[in-house]
């Protein structure tokens, strides 16, 4: 293809109300360095059109590793007895949360496995006292709850919630979570739209068995969901998983996707993800260069933070609490960004609430 019809099919899938599949795909196919420059030097005006040049920050805390889940792919699944397990105090987690509303953060996403034991109205006392002592947006990503759960949480003030789809391909989805099913996780989803949480959603790049009109597939997704938040990194194999000896995602379509991601979603919040920064050098600039505006800096302390392994090699690991938060300022002045240290609520104009 040359540059011309390139930019063509550019501009037809960023003006398309639905972006054709096929067209999703050809550009995801793309493999010529400039090419590429231009998918991705495209991409990058729109997120200046629509999100500016702010970098948000969501500081995360890992506050739980206990998962009743057997992902093929997380080191984090049920049976990896190898890997120690944790549930965080309530002392433990307020002095985390202190330090990191002390870093200015304004968003702080609470994470944890998919932790069954977990005591609904302890968490709910949590998020109170979070949201009467801190100014801050609270993100939570507990994986699927019951929409009693999230409705007590939303309640007690918790703003957002991250449940990636990880593949929107039944088929796909179905085999690498033993005894999931793709209907419930999107059920959950629209629980909490229904609830009015600020939702985001996502997928992990290079998969086994992933094809690119899958990744085409899952683009769609998101633009028919019409999220807040969309999360998008490379499969990392971690070796004590039903994954170990696979291949990693192939950055350069992760850069692909989220670059078409930002142009067909226009204004949703895209991280460069921690995983991004994980591969044999840190590529969340390059992500930030084609298309994302957020960063996560990793508040979880030790020896916690060691222990969430969910892919071997993650950033950071090693560095003590919230040192993280200091490099994104350089991070973002050495691509001529800056930190934007408010909330960064949805961007979306959202008054009736979707089906996903
Ligand atoms: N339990 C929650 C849930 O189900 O959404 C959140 C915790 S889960 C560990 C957080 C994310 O880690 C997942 O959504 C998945 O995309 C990502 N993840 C897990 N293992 C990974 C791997 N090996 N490579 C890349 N991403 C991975």
């Amino acid at each position: 293809m040359n540059m011309f019809n390139l930019s063509k099919l550019l501009n037809r899938i960023y003006t398309a109300r639905l972006p054709e599949l096929k067209d999703l795909e050809q550009v995801l196919s793309l493999n010529d360095p400039k090419q590429l420059n231009v998918l991705f030097s495209f991409a990058d005006t729109v997120r200046k059109e629509f999100c500016g040049d702010g970098i948000l920050l969501r500081g995360i805390i890992e506050f739980s590793s206990y998962c009743s889940r057997e992902c093929f792919y997380c080191g984090l699944h049920k049976s990896n007895h190898k890997l120690k397990r944790y549930r965080m105090s309530e002392d433990e987690l307020f002095k985390a949360v202190e330090y990191l509303a002390s870093c200015r953060i304004k968003t702080l996403v609470l994470q944890s496995g998919q932790d069954d034991s977990l005591d609904a109205l302890w968490f709910k006392d949590i998020i109170s006292k979070i949201k009467s002592k801190f100014d801050m947006a609270v993100t939570l990503s507990l994986g699927e709850k019951s929409m009693d759960e999230y409705g007590v949480w939303r309640q007690a003030g918790a703003d957002r919630y991250l449940l990636k789809i990880e593949t929107f391909d039944k088929e796909l989805y179905e085999s690498v979570h033993s005894g999931m099913s793709l209907d419930n996780r999107i059920k959950c989803l629209n629980y909490l739209r229904a609830l009015g949480y600020q939702l985001g959603s996502g997928n992990i790049i290079g998969l086994p068995g992933q094809t690119l009109k899958m990744i085409a597939q899952d683009i769609i997704f998101f633009k028919r969901g019409d999220f807040d938040m969309i999360g998008i990194g490379p499969f990392i194999p971690h070796q004590d998983t039903a994954f170990a000896n696979r291949q990693k995602g192939e950055v350069n379509l992760c850069l692909k996707a989220i670059a078409l991601t930002r142009i067909v979603t226009k204004n949703a919040h895209i991280p460069a993800t921690t995983a991004l920064g994980s591969m044999d050098k840190d590529y969340r600039f390059d992500g930030l260069k084609c298309g994302a505006n957020v960063l996560m800096p990793n508040f979880t302390p030790q020896p916690y933070r060691k222990l969430y392994e969910i892919y071997p090699g993650k950033r950071c690991v090693d560095e003590p609490v919230g040192r993280c938060s200091f490099c994104m300022d350089n991070m973002a002045k050495e691509i001529g960004r800056f930190i934007d240290y408010s909330r960064g609520d949805s961007l979306k104009e959202r008054k009736v609430s979707a089906n996903v």
